[in-house]
């Protein structure tokens, strides 16, 4: 794929213009330069929120009928656009393309999803509501919560910012903006389509550019109604901090620190094949990533074998080689990262079962064997904080109490995987975890219908599902003297 040597980087009411912050965006796998984005700091967010101010007045006033016919006009135009953007994504984030595949029509499914619910609001609009009193009427409006800002991560570029956009459009809200700096070219694309689809100049901004150039000021312009943020606990904190002086509303959606669990009663192949799903898939950079894998004692002998084999035939490769399996991790940054996560869980005393180290064939590009570790002290590094690659880390446990108490045992709890014939007994465990989400016998299938979203400090509200909308929703009642 060939790139420009330079990218707008903004594009503003309706408008697309470079600014001054030269981002540098690297191919993952070759470790050179793609192209430079133009981003901008807080003139152009000033900018951004100046027209997405002034576009509210006619967008928050359009039916529900008229913003699905929009979503579904993106739909269309992502779709259309499917093998482009899946390169795109790979290019940028060093994702295997089948995996790009999925995210593409995850973002589809999200659009077509929100349209509908945008469409059945019309019905809903000032809904009666029952008073224990016949002197008053009152009914039920729902409304957009006015000018939205969305910030973004690198890990899965337009899913994650779909999964904001959509029902944000959808409730009537106006938007701007800010793709990860690591990723914008996925969002660059995006937002040309949505240019495409004849949504009103200022509806929706885009903004690429560094945290503190353009997430920082959004976070703190009292014209954002609300921010709705993606990405690390430590930098969700500062957006919370930044959003408490203009009160405004926070959606977060942070890290985890997730757990498989193996019963005795489970298909080792099965479970196999879902460890390696929950640590391996996006190379481990998952805030799903069920990192912690906790096997019952008496199929753990067998099970650490059978995961050894498969990790290590996995095929790590270029994203675009037919039969790879596991891509590259982001960038050199990540990827010293979840190295040196590896050299201090060696420290703390952990087991290497297999990988740790570059691919003996991939001198080159942010390339790691998927990694297992086993005997991993429960008080270390590696089982209590998120790697964000492609690391597992194996326990045993005696009894279903411990197992739940190991998986519970968390600052975060944003998803869960149980592994068992027994369904009944899965069902058990999975009402004791404290997660969002738990996948029985399943591999990670994300549904747009379901929530998003995690226990303690993965997350503070839902995103997806009729949640998502109404996190972009004021509750409005009007009650009337008759
Ligand atoms: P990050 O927190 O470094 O950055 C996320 C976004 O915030 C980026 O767009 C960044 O530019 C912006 N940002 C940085 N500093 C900012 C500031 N001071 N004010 C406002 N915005 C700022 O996260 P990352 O490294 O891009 O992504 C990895 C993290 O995202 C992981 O912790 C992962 O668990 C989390 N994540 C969570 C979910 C979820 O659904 N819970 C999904 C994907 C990723």
């Amino acid at each position: 794929m060939n790139f420009p040597t330079t990218q707008d980087g903004l594009y503003i009411n309706g408008q697309w213009s470079s600014g001054d912050q030269h981002l540098r965006v690297i191919n993952p796998v070759t470790e050179a330069l793609l192209t430079t984005v133009n981003g901008g700091e807080e003139r152009a967010v000033d900018q951004a929120l100046n027209a997405a101010t002034q576009a509210l007045v006619q967008w928050s006033n359009t039916t529900g009928a008229e913003r699905g016919a929009l979503l579904r006009r993106i739909a269309a135009g992502v779709r259309a656009a499917r093998e482009r953007l899946m390169h795109l994504q790979s290019s940028n984030n060093g994702k295997p393309l089948f995996e790009a595949a999925i995210d593409v029509d995850d973002v589809v499914a999200t659009f077509e999803y929100y349209a509908e619910l945008a469409e059945g609001l019309d019905a809903r609009q000032d809904s009666p509501l029952a008073l224990p009193s016949d002197d008053f009427r009152a009914r039920l409006r729902r409304e957009p919560c006015g000018v939205v800002g969305l910030i973004v991560p690198w890990n899965f570029p337009m899913v994650t910012t779909a999964w904001k956009l959509a029902p944000a459009l959808a409730a009537g809200c106006c938007v701007v903006l800010k793709p990860s700096e690591v990723t914008p070219l996925p969002e660059l694309e995006l937002a040309s389509i949505i240019a495409e689809c004849g949504l009103p100049h200022g509806v929706f901004n885009l903004i690429c550019g560094t945290g503190l150039a353009v997430g920082a000021p959004l976070a703190t312009d009292p014209r954002v109604a609300k921010i709705s943020f993606t990405g690390s606990n430590a930098v969700g904190v500062q957006v919370m901090q930044r959003a408490a002086e203009t009160v405004k509303g926070v959606s977060l959606e942070l890290g985890g620190k997730s757990s498989l669990l193996v019963l005795a009663d489970a298909d080792l192949e099965l479970a196999v094949e879902l460890a390696c799903g929950g640590g391996f898939f996006n190379a481990g950079q998952m805030c799903s990533a069920t990192s912690r894998v906790l096997v019952a004692d008496e199929l753990a002998d067998e099970f650490l074998q059978r995961l050894k084999t498969r990790a290590e035939a996995i095929r790590v490769a270029d994203p675009f080689d037919p039969d790879v399996e596991m891509g590259a991790l982001v960038n050199q940054a990540q990827y010293q990262r979840v190295l040196g996560h590896i050299d201090r869980g060696l420290s703390a005393g952990a087991t290497l079962v297999c990988g740790g180290q570059r691919p003996a064939h991939l001198p080159r590009g942010y390339f790691l064997q998927p990694t297992v570790f086993t005997d991993v002290p429960v008080d270390s590094e590696l089982w209590c904080e998120e790697i964000f690659g492609p690391v597992l880390c194996v326990r045993r446990f005696t009894s279903l109490e411990q197992a739940i108490a190991l998986a519970n045992d968390s600052r975060f709890g944003l998803v869960a995987s149980v592994v068992n014939r027994d369904t009944e007994v899965a069902e058990q465990v999975a009402n004791a975890l404290q997660a969002g989400l738990v996948w029985i016998n399943a591999p990670q299938v994300i549904f747009p219908q379901a929530a998003w979203g995690g226990y303690k400090q993965s997350s503070m509200g839902r995103e997806l599902g009729p949640w998502g909308l109404a996190a972009f929703q004021e509750i409005k009642h009007v009650v009337r003297a008759v």
